[in-house]
């Protein structure tokens, strides 16, 4: 993968919804709506508990503040860019537009491995983060979030570093979501991007008259957003027939038992050498025969080496940026469904909104609350990006990226220009 193709992948998306939006808005508000906000890089320095100070790289984009704070998750990975996360932000831009939350886009990167690092070293690492971005973090400037690398642990550690840094036992309003419910948190905020794939899945099945209990399902990734994915599906009475993570795949032509497979995967850490499957290569996986192909692991997997080799007739992008410009143009031409993942995975954000707000008020959402709202809210989004695709002409994709470029116009425009 290469490492500016997430924001190559952001604009060429973004350019067809121009191009669209053309006749409705002039040239340099859509202009305006794609660039940026703002771009910060920062250099870390935390003292680990070998004695040491260790650098550490880190950004924050903020793309968007038109429709409210910019919100987006922090990613840690040691191959993170700045562009990368300007890619992710300009999704997160879109993702909450269409998903109809008053947020803007953001997201932050943490240059470091996280499975290198102990559970000490990474807690220091995310509160380093937490000071050095503190005048950037807050309920109306960026709300972050977790995202690959990070999680609900390190939520709670920016939380209690902005609380402590204020002499407080607690913050003034949400500063961060998908903390643990004990600090705030929501009940289901973890399994909400899961979920929402799933549930945008089960809308893409009516429209086309399948029966979940019918289909074979594969699952790319077995983290936060893969393996809720997975365990969903499994409960729904699909059969999934693959799960891979970083270290490679597992297959079972009649199904994976997928709580057994959680268990393995928490006991070994890894899904290789499952007994209730036989190890698969990991991209081989993503080209077997199977109805529904769920991606919720990295960007760029399905490129134009192996889009032509794709059997699913339904592709879920769980993960951000994971099909290339070149590679959605073929799978539209074989006739694949593909579900776009600023409304595929928006679940998560939709969630983090209900945080918010819950925190804001000083309320508490139960479990079934949350989950008949993200369900309605899926659904519904769902429904008007299929509309707009059949009134359009386009793909689900174009259809998702026109309804949300056209919503950030119209909060620009209803600021107004000045000064
Ligand atoms: P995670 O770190 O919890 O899990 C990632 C999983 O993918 C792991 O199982 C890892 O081993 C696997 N993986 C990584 N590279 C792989 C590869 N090349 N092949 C196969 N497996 C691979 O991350 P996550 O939170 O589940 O996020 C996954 C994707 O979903 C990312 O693109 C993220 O941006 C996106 N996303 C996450 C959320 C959220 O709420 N967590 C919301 C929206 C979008």
């Amino acid at each position: 993968m290469s490492a500016d193709t997430i924001l190559r992948n952001a604009w060429a998306n973004f350019r067809k919804a121009k191009e669209m939006l053309s006749s409705e808005y002039s040239e340099e508000l859509l202009e305006k709506v794609g660039e940026p906000h703002e771009r910060i890089e920062m250099r870390l320095a935390p003292m680990f508990d070998d004695g040491k100070l260790h650098a550490f790289r880190a950004y924050i984009v903020r793309h968007s503040q038109d429709l409210g704070p910019s919100k987006g998750g922090i990613r840690m990975a040691a191959n993170v860019t700045l562009d990368d996360i300007n890619g992710l932000a300009m999704e997160m831009t879109w993702k909450c537009a269409l998903i109809g939350v008053p947020f803007g886009g953001g997201k932050s990167g943490i240059v470091a491995d996280p499975r290198k690092l102990s559970a000490y070293n990474k807690e220091t690492l995310i509160r380093s983060f937490t000071r050095s971005a503190s005048r950037h973090i807050g309920p109306h400037i960026y709300v972050p979030a977790p995202d690959m690398g990070t999680g609900e642990k390190d939520m709670g550690y920016i939380k209690d570093t902005i609380a402590y840094s204020a002499g407080t036992a607690n913050t003034d309003g949400c500063y961060v979501t998908g903390k643990p419910v004990i600090l705030g948190g929501i009940p289901g905020r973890r399994e909400a991007t899961g979920r929402g794939v799933v549930m945008t899945l089960m809308a893409s099945l009516e429209q086309k008259g399948m029966d979940i209990r019918k289909i074979r399902a594969i699952v790319q990734g077995f983290g936060n957003v893969g393996s809720v994915a997975a365990e969903v599906l499994h409960e729904l009475g699909a059969t999934v027939i693959a799960i891979s993570d970083i270290d490679g795949g597992t297959f079972n032509a009649d199904g994976l038992d997928v709580p057994e497979l959680l268990t393995h995967v928490k006991e070994t850490g890894s899904i290789a050498n499952f007994p209730g499957g036989e190890n698969v290569d990991g991209k081989a996986m993503l080209e077997m025969d199977c109805d529904v192909l769920v991606v919720a692991a990295a960007a760029n997997q399905i490129v134009d080496e192996n889009a032509r080799k794709i059997k699913a007739k339904i592709i879920a992008e769980g993960a951000n940026s994971p099909t290339s410009p070149e590679a959605d143009k073929i799978l539209a031409e074989r006739g694949i469904f593909v579900i776009p993942d600023i409304l595929c995975n928006a679940g998560g954000v939709f969630v983090s909104y209900l945080e918010y707000t819950q925190e804001t008020q000083q309320e508490q959402m139960t479990l079934l609350e949350v989950q008949e709202r993200l369900a309605r809210r899926m659904t519904e989004r769902f429904n008007v990006v299929w509309d707009m695709a059949g009134h359009k002409k386009c793909s689900m994709r174009d259809a998702a990226m026109y309804v949300a470029v056209r919503n950030v116009c119209d909060a620009v425009q209803a600021r107004g220009f000045l000064p």
